[in-house]
């Protein structure tokens, strides 16, 4: 049984990763220099495309390229977040201070469980069980 047609109509197409999709710029550049990662993997869902290129200028992303629909609105969040460092349980931490907390947590491990890595990168996540 098809879906109704009215239905039908409203749904928007799906977005494919093949889709051409031209650069956005998506925060003001400023005048700091600028550079460019390329070969970025997006985890934004599960196809994982890894031929982005990101414009950062000052510490933040001001253009994105090779983003698709569901990509696009995602970098452009970051874009205009400025998350705490850290979190230690509901405090807000300095850099310092998490890694301190990690290290202790992870000498008296015996088993640690790594989780919550699913949106780091490969190299991320490859860190963190070096690490553990
Ligand atoms: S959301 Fe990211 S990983 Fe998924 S198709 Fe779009 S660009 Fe690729």
């Amino acid at each position: 049984m098809s879906p109704p047609k009215k239905l039908a109509q409203r749904t928007p197409p799906l977005p494919s990763p093949s889709d051409p999709q031209p650069s956005t710029l998506i925060a003001q550049p400023s005048p700091s220099p600028l550079r460019i990662e390329t070969d970025v993997a997006c985890t934004v869902c599960g196809c994982v495309c890894d031929d982005l290129s990101l414009h950062f200028q000052g510490g933040q992303i001001v253009r994105v390229e090779r983003a698709c629909v569901l990509a696009e609105p995602w970098f452009a969040a970051l874009a205009q977040a400025a998350p705490p460092a850290a979190f230690l349980g509901m405090q807000v931490a300095t850099h310092e201070q998490a890694i301190t907390a990690a290290v202790e947590i992870l000498s008296h491990s015996q088993a640690p469980l790594i989780y919550g890595l699913s949106r780091s990168s490969t190299p991320g996540q490859r860190a963190a069980v070096e690490l553990a």
